[in-house]
């Protein structure tokens, strides 16, 4: 089964620094072993006769299942199939686990999609991102990006020395490749990956031509470490049931003199060209709408989780309850008809690519970016003193107390036990070191949210609503016109 290969693979001499120590081996470490788990069972979907069509599809003219984060779609039926299997894992991981490669996959399905167009950005894109795409597709390469610059000084830029020895540069030009120094920030799912797609979030000078690049690093380079945050991890289930099997992990990366094989080079050296790959909007859309579908599984998750809990005590007849438990209902709904809309008004890019409308998804990603706080919030507000009135450990309700436990411990329609589970549940969402991580995840992970509007706000086409309101006062101003 391809799960067990995928976590075998992992045995590779990657450098993962962990508390102080270098792991050899991640497999039964108890920071990783739930969330490797969770990933062989998503592995093995592709291996079962009923479910492989739901999230794979067969390679044309192989017998191999790809996963279809893989899918080049040129119909609707292909872009559905996409969205299914976003969906079927994110539901079967209740959109927790949002790096389970299938976003940088179809970054790397979007640019080999685009390799005609994208061909003019270097003679070598063409051949390279077909060769690695053919590659991680037919050896399910788990795959991750790390395109945030170290948080040094971030009102300094390259032209501070400290700041452009810490970005990852080019050290050397040899035969075999470049060789890079710096560090990235965060990758999430960096122990689990098996190659980091590399680049910078930001828009570098003509001059910076050593910090511009796109590179594809396998993650047991020589000289490549991952160094991992404190683990969320939890192994007791009973209590936390989300941290038991869904700690992602998030790591910042160094470049120790790490050697890019140059077929693992996308691009280097212009930062224009840089720029222009990664506004790639066959790539982008590919990729952002995988986000957003796996946001609506996690949205349902924390809905159906606050309804669970106002029910459990009885507070649904309140209004405000009521009125706040809409407004869950009214986020879901927002997010699934903007990607309705992605996909109805999805148009063929010059290669005949079919790519979801950008705006709708840029639109749910920036808005989503609010949705989850709020749901959170609200889901405080549900169960208020309930998420405390728990106790450490389910053992209680077996022990010398277990009568007094079920006495007061029970929900208006629910058993004490029950009651318990659910809003321990509740708690790693709201209140865990897990769900707090969660919540920073969905204000941050697409970029910064304020500048995400703000780039709304100025790629539009404003003067399509500002000419109107101009040409209504002229209407309405005396003499029939405004002077200027
Ligand atoms: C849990 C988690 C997981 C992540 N996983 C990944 C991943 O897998 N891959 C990846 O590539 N990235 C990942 N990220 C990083 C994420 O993309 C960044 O956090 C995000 O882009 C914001 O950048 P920053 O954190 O460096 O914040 P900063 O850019 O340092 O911003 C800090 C504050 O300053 C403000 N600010 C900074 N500069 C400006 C400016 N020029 N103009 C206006 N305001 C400014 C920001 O609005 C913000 O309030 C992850 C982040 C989190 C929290």
């Amino acid at each position: 089964m391809r799960g067990d290969r995928f976590v075998n693979s992992l045995n590779d001499g990657r450098s993962v620094w962990f508390e102080g120590k270098q792991l050899e081996h991640i497999h039964e470490h108890p920071a990783f072993k739930g969330t490797l788990g969770t990933i062989r069972n998503l592995f093995n979907t592709l291996d079962d006769p009923l479910l492989r069509d739901k999230v794979g599809f067969k390679v044309e003219g192989r017998e191999h299942y790809a996963h279809s984060s893989f899918l080049v779609p040129y119909t609707q039926e292909q872009l559905a199939k996409r969205n299914q299997s976003f969906s079927y894992w994110s539901s079967e991981t209740h959109g927790m686990m949002s790096r389970l490669s299938d976003y940088a996959r179809s970054l790397i399905t979007g640019w080999y999609a685009a390799r005609h167009e994208l061909k003019a950005l270097d003679p070598d894109f063409e051949q390279r991102i077909t060769a690695y795409y053919e590659h991680a597709r037919d050896n399910d390469l788990f795959l991750t990006t790390a395109i945030i610059d170290p948080q040094i000084d971030r009102s300094s830029g390259l032209d501070d020395r400290r700041i452009a020895e810490r970005f990852l540069h080019v050290t050397r030009e040899t035969e075999d490749g470049l060789v890079v120094r710096g560090a990235k920030m965060i990758a999430t799912g960096a122990p689990y990956t098996h190659d980091f797609i590399i680049s910078s979030f930001l828009k570098f000078d003509a001059k910076d031509t050593l910090h511009a690049h796109v590179l594809i690093v396998p993650a047991n380079s020589q000289g490549l470490h991952i160094v991992c945050r404190e683990s969320f991890a939890d192994q007791r289930e009973h209590n936390h049931p989300l941290g038991a099997k869904y700690d992602e992990m998030d790591a910042v990366l160094f470049f120790d003199d790490v050697l890019i094989p140059w077929e693992r080079v996308l691009l280097y050296g212009d930062a224009q060209k840089v720029l222009a790959l990664r506004a790639n909007q066959t790539a982008n859309s590919l990729a952002f709408h995988q986000n957003v579908v796996r946001y609506v599984a996690k949205l349902e998750f924390v809905t159906g989780v606050a309804f669970a809990v106002a029910e459990s005590i009885g507070v649904t007849g309140f209004l405000h309850i009521q009125e706040k438990l809409g407004e869950l209902i009214t986020q879901m709904d927002v997010i699934k008809a903007l990607i309705i809309a992605s996909e109805t008004q999805a148009k063929p890019d010059a290669s005949g690519v079919l790519v979801p409308e950008l705006s709708y998804i840029d639109t749910a990603r920036s808005i989503g970016t609010k949705f989850y706080p709020r749901a959170i919030e609200i889901l405080q507000q549900v169960g208020a003193g309930g998420f405390m009135q728990t106790p450490s450990d389910m053992e209680d309700f077996y022990g010398p107390i277990s009568k007094l436990m079920h006495l007061y411990f029970e929900g208006a329609s629910v058993s004490a036990e029950k009651k318990v589970q659910l809003f321990k549940l509740a708690w790693d969402l709201i209140g865990s070191p897990l769900g707090s991580r969660h919540e920073l995840y969905e204000r941050f992970y697409a970029g910064d949210p304020v500048r995400a509007f703000a780039n709304q706000y100025i790629g539009y086409d404003k003067n399509r609503l500002i000419d109107p309101i101009w040409e209504l006062l002229k209407q309405t101003s005396k003499g029939g016109a405004i002077r200027s």
